[in-house]
C-alpha cells in the first residue's frame, strides 16, 4: 500500500487544460466505460429520476447515457474546451450562465435542463450550491486528484452525498513505482480511511 514517489507529485489545472489543447486525452472512452453498464443497478438500486454526480467530467459519454434515462446529470471539470466538445459531439443545444458564488465560474447547462456541468474547480463547489447527489460516478476524478489533495477531495465528496445515496468509484491497479501517473495508484486501505 505503498504509494512512493506519487504521493508528492502535482498536477496543475493549467497542466489539465494544456492537455485538452493538444488532445492529449488517452482517458477519454469514446464508447463509454463497461463497468458503468455492469454496475448500473448498484448505482440505481431501481430508483428513478435521480440526481447523479459526475466528478472532474471531463466529456465523458455516460452523462448522456444517464440522462437518456431520465436523471439529472450534474458535472464538474476545470475545461471549458471539454464542456463545449461534450455538447457538441452530442448535438446537444446548451446555454452558459455565470455561477454567482463562484468568481470567474460558469455553468453550461442543456437546452433540455437535466445536464448542468459546472466550469470551475472541484474545490470551488459546496452542497449550498450544487445541492446533494443521489449517486455519484468516479472514474478518473479521485485517481487523477493530486495525492495531496485527496483528503479534501473526498470530505467534499461525502458532503454532497445524500442519505441514500451510491457512489461507484472506479481505481487502478498498478505499482506506483513504474509509472508517475495520472492516474495515480490508490490503495484499497487509503480508499478506507479516506471514505469509511
Ligand atoms: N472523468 C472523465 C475525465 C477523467 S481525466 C472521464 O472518465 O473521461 C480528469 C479530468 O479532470 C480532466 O478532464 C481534467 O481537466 C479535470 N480536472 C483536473 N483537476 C480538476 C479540478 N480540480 N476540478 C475540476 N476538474 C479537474
Amino acid at each position: 500500500s505503498d504509494i512512493g514517489s506519487q504521493k508528492e507529485r502535482v498536477v496543475t489545472e493549467e497542466e489539465w487544460l494544456q492537455k485538452w489543447e493538444m488532445g492529449n486525452i488517452g482517458f477519454h472512452k469514446e464508447q463509454g466505460h463497461p463497468l458503468l453498464q455492469k454496475y448500473l443497478d448498484v448505482l440505481l438500486n431501481g430508483r428513478s429520476g435521480l440526481r447523479i454526480f459526475f466528478p472532474l467530467c471531463g466529456k465523458a459519454v455516460e452523462m448522456k447515457w444517464l440522462a437518456d434515462m431520465g436523471h439529472n446529470v450534474v458535472g464538474v471539470e476545470v475545461s471549458e474546451q471539454a464542456l463545449k466538445e461534450f455538447f457538441s459531439e452530442h448535438s446537444l443545444p446548451y446555454c452558459e450562465e455565470p455561477v454567482p458564488e463562484i468568481p470567474g465560474g460558469k455553468m453550461f447547462q442543456s437546452t433540455s435542463g437535466n445536464i448542468s456541468l459546472y466550469c470551475c474547480s472541484i474545490y470551488d463547489l459546496s452542497s449550498s450550491i450544487v445541492g446533494k447527489f443521489d449517486g455519484v460516478w468516479d472514474r478518473g476524478a479521485l485517481v487523477a486528484v493530486n495525492p495531496c489533495d485527496r483528503q479534501r477531495y473526498s470530505s467534499l465528496m461525502i458532503n454532497l452525498m445524500e442519505k441514500n445515496s451510491s457512489y461507484l468509484l472506479v481505481t487502478v491497479s498498478y505499482d506506483p513505482n513504474k509509472h508517475k501517473g495520472p492516474p495515480f495508484y490508490v490503495p484499497e486501505s487509503e480508499i478506507k480511511s479516506l471514505f469509511g
